[in-house]
């Protein structure tokens, strides 16, 4: 799928987060976006997925060269636009593997219960997930990874086409965030059509799901872009003195 993102400016609460952001991902790509605590990082996945909380007051988003502007969430994720959530609430009341299931049905991806359970089954091992947490209400009384798990195991049953990963290794420790990234990179080795949005603030996450593009989001834009070494050189530097690299960086 090919995102773009053409300067928008983005308000919540009538406060302006976003201001004349643009970006481009093409089918296929993986690009990171960096950027300090509190810059807009996940208020740009959520305008991207549709939340109507967050207005774009200016600007478009185009997927494969239509807009996307005044979508619902649903149509969104049926376009094959998936965010894996910073903090990923729980459902009571309905269990993961119906969670599923009926996102699945409602796509129009229709699969008898027995060979449903099977592929759910498969991929939860993938993740190290105790076929237990299947069944039992979403997310509920589930650690931070146990929900970053369960979300990635959405995106290996829902197979989208785009997917934003916002703050993956957050609440995910050393052994399981490998997990996580070993499952991802082997579903985009399947899927090389697939685009990856990464939004982080560490580079931790960049050494296992290797992005070819790098941007730094600062002021609501994108101040700087690069390939994968300038998150080494904000790993080095901070966000404040990779900036000022600005002018020889692209020549090194
Ligand atoms: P990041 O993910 O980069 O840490 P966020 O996108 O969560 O940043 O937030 C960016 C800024 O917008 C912050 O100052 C935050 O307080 C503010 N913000 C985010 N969502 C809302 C909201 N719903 N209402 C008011 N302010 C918000
Ligand atoms: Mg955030």
């Amino acid at each position: 799928m090919k995102l773009e993102i053409k300067k928008i400016s983005v308000k919540t609460n009538d406060k302006e987060i976003l201001k004349d952001l643009s970006l481009e991902i093409n089918s296929g790509e993986i690009h990171a976006i960096m950027g300090p605590n509190g810059v807009g990082k996940s208020t740009l996945s959520k305008v991207i997925m549709g939340y109507p909380d967050y207005q774009i007051i200016n600007g478009s988003i185009m997927v494969d060269n239509k807009e996307i502007n005044n979508l619902e969430i649903d149509e969104r994720s049926k376009l094959g636009i998936f965010l894996v959530y910073q903090n990923p609430i729980s459902i009571d009341g309905v269990t993961t593997s119906e969670l599923i299931k009926a996102s699945m049905d409602s796509k129009g991806e229709r699969q008898g219960l027995y060979k449903y359970v099977l592929e759910l089954e498969g991929n939860s091992e993938k993740l190290k997930m105790d076929k237990s947490m299947l069944h039992r209400g979403f997310n509920v009384s589930f650690s931070g990874g146990e929900r970053k798990k369960n979300e990635i195991l959405q995106v290996l049953m829902l197979k989208p086409k785009f997917i934003i990963l916002d703050e993956l290794d957050s609440g995910l420790d050393v052994d399981s965030l490998k997990i996580v990234s070993e499952a991802l990179n082997n579903y985009l080795l399947e899927n090389p059509d697939t685009s990856v949005l990464i939004i982080t603030h560490y580079t931790r996450i960049l050494e296992l799901i290797k992005p070819e593009f790098v941007h730094i989001l600062k002021n609501g834009h994108i101040v700087k872009s690069g390939d994968y070494n300038l998150s080494k050189l904000i790993e080095k530097y901070g966000y404040n003195q990779s900036f000022e690299l600005e002018g020889n960086m692209n020549n090194e």
